[in-house]
């Protein structure tokens, strides 16, 4: 199959295209480099197993370009990371928002399959134990950007399944959990790689808030399989599906975990939320999610548990010669 992957230059886009090449489809990016790079791709671009587009989902004229002739779309570009929704709000909803809008309707127009990455932050602040796909959203004021993501989020997926079904085109939405593995950057906020840097760096481990507040992380590795395998499953069509892992840990556990597993002689430090991200950050307490449509659909099942993935990420780091850049935001 011919599929385009926007941000596929990404941390997740890069594991895509990666699994879509060895799987022998013929796969083209459409990365504007900014979180993603190339350097993602390397194993891919070097061998000429996908091609890069380089340019924005803002281009609409590009994007359909892109879309046209193509068999399936992964639409993964987005403005991501906390770090990057706080210090661009405007910029980081323009992108999540009309992008995506661009991307939906060159796929309805060509009548190419999609699937719309999503997330769970559309959830909020809601800390259910187990979030199902229709669980409330629980937001904060929309006048704190954290929150402009969710709420971007939130729209893309009404955008992309209305112009679905107005229209007939298969459409899967995906809400990731806290997706991590190796490749991914801390540069954007993102704490499993921040803590393995600061711990492999001897450098304090930046806990924000108490501590207290808990994630399930999901491996790349799980959840990139079930990605392509949902568009391909008619009864997934129409649905947002969650993916991700199911082991629960606070981000003091995380600490914890990550400087025992690298025998790291850091110190961990409570960080205040307004120091980290300016005053009136609000976080969630918890988030979890319920997998069971994912394994009903698809037969979605965890394999890789959270030593897993911090083994992965640990070993991945020690190929990076400068693991300050894995913190500094460019
Ligand atoms: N976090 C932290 N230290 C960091 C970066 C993040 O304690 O250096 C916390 C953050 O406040 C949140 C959790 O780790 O409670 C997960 O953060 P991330 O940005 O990775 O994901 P999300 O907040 O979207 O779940």
């Amino acid at each position: 199959m011919r599929i385009l992957v926007t941000g596929g230059a990404g941390f997740i886009g890069s594991h895509l295209c990666e699994f879509l090449v060895a799987q022998h489809h013929d796969v083209t990016v459409l990365d504007e480099l900014s979180t993603g790079s190339v350097a993602n791709l390397a194993s891919c671009l070097d061998a000429g197993t996908v091609r890069l587009v380089e340019g924005s989902i803002l281009d609409r004229d590009l994007v359909n370009e892109c879309v046209r002739g193509k068999d399936a779309v992964f639409h993964l570009a987005a403005a991501v990371g906390v770090r990057t929704i706080v210090d661009s709000p405007l910029h980081s909803l323009r992108v999540n928002l009309y992008g995506t809008e661009n991307v939906v309707e060159a796929a309805v127009t060509h009548g190419v399959p999609f699937g719309v990455t999503s997330t769970s932050e559309v959830y909020g602040k809601n800390d259910a134990d187990g979030l199902r796909e229709d669980a409330d959203r629980i937001l904060g004021s929309p006048l704190l950007s954290r929150w402009s993501y969710a709420a971007a989020k939130g729209l893309d997926e009404l955008v992309a399944h209305i112009r679905a079904s107005e229209t007939g085109t298969p459409c899967v939405s995906y809400r990731l959990f806290n997706v991590v593995g190796p490749r991914q950057t801390g540069r954007y906020g993102m704490v499993l790689p921040r803590f393995v840097a600061q711990a492999l760096n001897h450098e304090p481990i930046t806990v924000y808030g108490d501590g207290t507040q808990r994630r399930c992380f999901g491996s790349v590795y799980d959840v990139v399989p079930a990605m392509v395998e949902l568009l391909r499953t008619p009864a997934a069509h129409g649905r947002a599906v969650n993916l991700g892992g199911r082991e629960e840990i606070s981000i003091r556990g995380l600490a914890e975990k990550i400087k025992d597993f690298t025998g790291s002689t850091s110190d961990i430090q409570t960080v205040p939320y307004d120091v980290a991200y300016g005053s009136g950050f609000e976080d969630m307490a918890r988030r979890m999610p319920d997998l069971s449509l994912a394994h009903e659909l698809i037969g979605y099942t965890v394999r890789y548990s959270l030593d897993d993935i911090v083994r992965s990420v640990v070993e991945d780091s020690y190929r990076v010669d400068d693991r300050d850049s894995l913190l500094a935001t460019p």
